[in-house]
């Protein structure tokens, strides 16, 4: 199996969408989503709707669960606040379902899925070095958990009792008892790459590939001035 690994979309839709159209072309045969398809951004709507139709495997965001109320708003700074606000009133009840029903984890054959942390996921705790990964490693039941929240691409091995972080772009993954895959953000990277953030799972050959794309970030800042959200939801996109 060949998957695509997704998350952290924001609702914007331009990288959505041009992520999706290289995941047809890598002719994946599932995708996997880590969670947060909405806040900051200003197409909840569509986003919610693509993914839902995607038929993929889904875990919740802290965006995803904020909006439905799942989540305190007292956990963001303000221009992440704001957008959760103005999705919140976008919402009909139909994709406020569709958000509340969503898991906090996924296991399935080798794999978990989560948005944050394993330990305590409902309080979406970053794992940005090894040290902050070892209790989700502990954890662990399979090979490989994918994960996002940070927003920047990064792997964490363990292998014995070794942790190993790797902050490159392809990993090799036959030489670790458990792995921790943060697969980067589609709609609102923060690693000083401004292009869409995925990965592509090959089970076979037992190596994670993170993949840039390029998106009409232009089209995503217009709509974000147009619906009246933060400015600086409009300005991280750009740097
Ligand atoms: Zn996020």
């Amino acid at each position: 199996m060949r998957y695509g690994v997704i998350g952290d979309i924001h609702s914007n839709y331009e990288a959505l969408t041009a992520v999706l159209k290289e995941l047809r072309a890598e002719q994946v045969d599932k995708i996997l989503c880590t969670g947060d398809i909405i806040g900051y951004a200003a197409e909840p709507i569509p986003c919610i709707e693509i993914i839902r139709d995607l038929d993929c495997t889904i875990v919740a965001g802290n965006h995803d669960y904020a909006a439905v109320g799942k989540f305190p708003s007292g956990y963001f700074h303000a221009a992440a606040r704001d957008a959760i606000v103005w999705t919140a009133q976008q919402l009909t009840s139909e994709y406020t379902e569709f958000l509340k029903k969503l898991p906090l984890v996924e296991e399935f054959n080798d794999i978990t899925l989560v948005h944050a942390s394993l330990n305590h996921p409902e309080f979406f705790d970053y794992i940005t070095t090894g040290v902050e990964a070892r209790l989700s490693l502990d954890i662990l039941k399979t090979k490989i958990c994918f994960y996002g929240h940070s927003h920047v691409p990064l792997a964490i091995f363990l292998a014995g009792e070794n942790v190993h972080v790797d902050r490159g772009s392809v990993f090799d993954l036959s030489n670790a008892d458990k792995a921790l895959i943060n697969v980067g953000s589609v709609g609102q990277p923060r690693d000083w790459d401004i292009r869409a953030s995925y990965a592509i799972y090959d089970e076979k050959n037992k190596s994670v590939q993170i993949k840039r794309v390029k998106y009409n970030i232009q089209d995503t800042v217009g709509k974000i001035y147009k619906a009246g959200l933060p400015e600086a939801n409009a300005l991280r996109l750009m740097s």
